[in-house]
């Protein structure tokens, strides 16, 4: 298989009491089944990385990210699979998490800069020195961020609408999924090109300057962000849990706890608010993230 190849992520209906009553239609678009170690959206977001890479003959390719990472676990994986060496910068100090464990594992040169060495990320020259140890290495934004992450994710759209006459829809009125970094929105909203709506929930406080990508990518419409972020990003608590586990005893979809089941449940109270008309027809995006769990579930 080829980097540019992204696998077919499945798309299936989804039913949940509270869809019900509400007469609103799911399906759910599942990124996490496309690969066991390359998970979720991350991998949209790095195909155009990778491409350019390649293409630009780079050894190799660096970013940055936390401890729990799903953008590095990605990236150590796909350069594991497709034979390119990878080095991450981590925020913080040394720790030994299941994902750290991983990228090391996978061949990733892992190095800590620290929590003041990680806030100068966004510093003039702060790649520099880097990129004198790892010369003609390819650099990707923190999360694979940016028009290359964004572009990548518009595929994602073409793999849902391949597959709507396969569960009976002729058509679908609006996406709905996680944001961080608003890359993945930005790439559907520009897919879409104002045929449907997105929705985003907002994993991070609104004012971390999440919508700027958006705002420049998709140029400001297109799309609604609704706060999902439960008093911070990574914050958990009982009802989010409780929430999480009664979906995957009633579905079998596996969620984690700091995107995608906040996705679900900001979805929940929207639902219950009546945002959405009786024979609404929903496609939720899993944006996967997986791995992530072991750190917290
Ligand atoms: C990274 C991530 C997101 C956020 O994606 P952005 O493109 O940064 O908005 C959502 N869900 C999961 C599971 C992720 O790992």
């Amino acid at each position: 298989m080829d980097f540019l190849d992204l696998p077919q992520a499945p798309l299936h209906p989804l039913n949940l009491p509270w869809l019900q009553n509400a007469k609103v239609e799911v399906a759910i678009l599942r990124l996490d089944l496309i690969d066991p170690l390359i998970s979720g959206n991350k991998w949209f977001k790095l195909r155009h990385h990778l491409q350019h890479a390649h293409e630009s003959g780079a050894p190799g390719l660096i970013s940055l990210g936390g401890s729990h990472s799903n953008h590095l676990h990605a990236l150590a994986a796909a350069g594991k699979r497709f034979g390119f060496a990878t080095a991450g910068l981590l925020r913080g100090h040394p720790q030994d998490t299941p994902t750290v464990r991983d990228l090391q594992a996978l061949g990733m040169h892992v190095h800590w800069l620290g929590y003041g060495g990680y806030r100068a990320r966004h510093e003039a020259g702060f790649w520099q020195p880097w990129q004198t140890r790892y010369p003609g290495w390819h650099c990707i934004p923190e999360g694979g961020g940016g028009l290359a992450g964004a572009q990548g994710c518009g595929l994602i759209v073409a793999q849902a609408r391949a597959q709507l006459a396969e569960i009976g829809w002729d058509d679908y009125s609006a996406w709905w999924l996680a944001v961080g970094t608003g890359t993945t929105l930005a790439g559907l909203v520009l897919a879409e090109a104002g045929a449907h709506d997105v929705h985003g929930a907002l994993a991070v406080p609104r004012d971390h300057g999440v919508p700027d990508v958006v705002m420049d990518l998709a140029g400001g419409s297109g799309y609604q962000l609704h706060d999902a972020c439960r008093g911070g990003f990574a914050r958990t608590d009982d009802e989010l849990l409780a929430f999480i586990d009664a979906c995957e005893r009633h579905t079998g979809v596996p969620l984690e706890a700091l995107y995608t089941g906040k996705a679900l449940l900001a979805l929940r109270e929207q639902v219950e608010a009546g945002l959405f008309a009786p024979g609404t027809r929903l496609i939720v995006l899993h944006t996967g993230g997986l791995q992530g769990r072991r750190g917290y579930l």
